[in-house]
């Protein structure tokens, strides 16, 4: 069986837009929520609610993962969103860990 021209570029066409296509991020519906009881998450002090990290010695009023460098708030969803810190979770826009560090202006 042969292609004809026609039939080749439109095949080479399709393929290339398929190839350039930007890969989509991944949803962070696909990702569940970090459990404040795991273990990465206890050894960094992770709460999902920032004002209850208020005793921890390290913790800045005002830190919270929505104002985090590490925050991938372009994927985030329903008040969470993936960190770096703890991958294939997603962690409370309210919430705080030890790793916090602010946010470029
Ligand atoms: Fe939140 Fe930042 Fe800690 Fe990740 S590293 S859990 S975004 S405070």
């Amino acid at each position: 069986m042969t292609m004809n021209r026609t039939t080749r570029r439109q095949f080479l066409q399709a393929l290339l837009a398929g190839a350039l296509l930007p890969a989509a991020p991944p949803s962070r519906a696909a990702l569940p929520a970090l459990a404040e009881d795991d273990a990465t998450a206890k050894s960094l002090g992770y709460v999902a609610a920032a004002a209850r990290a208020g005793t921890d010695p390290v913790f800045r009023k005002g830190s919270s993962c929505a104002n985090c460098a590490l925050y991938q708030a372009a994927q985030e969803d329903g008040g969470h969103a993936p960190c770096a810190i703890f991958p294939g979770k997603a962690v409370a826009k309210g919430g705080w860990c030890r790793a916090w560090a602010p946010r470029a202006a």
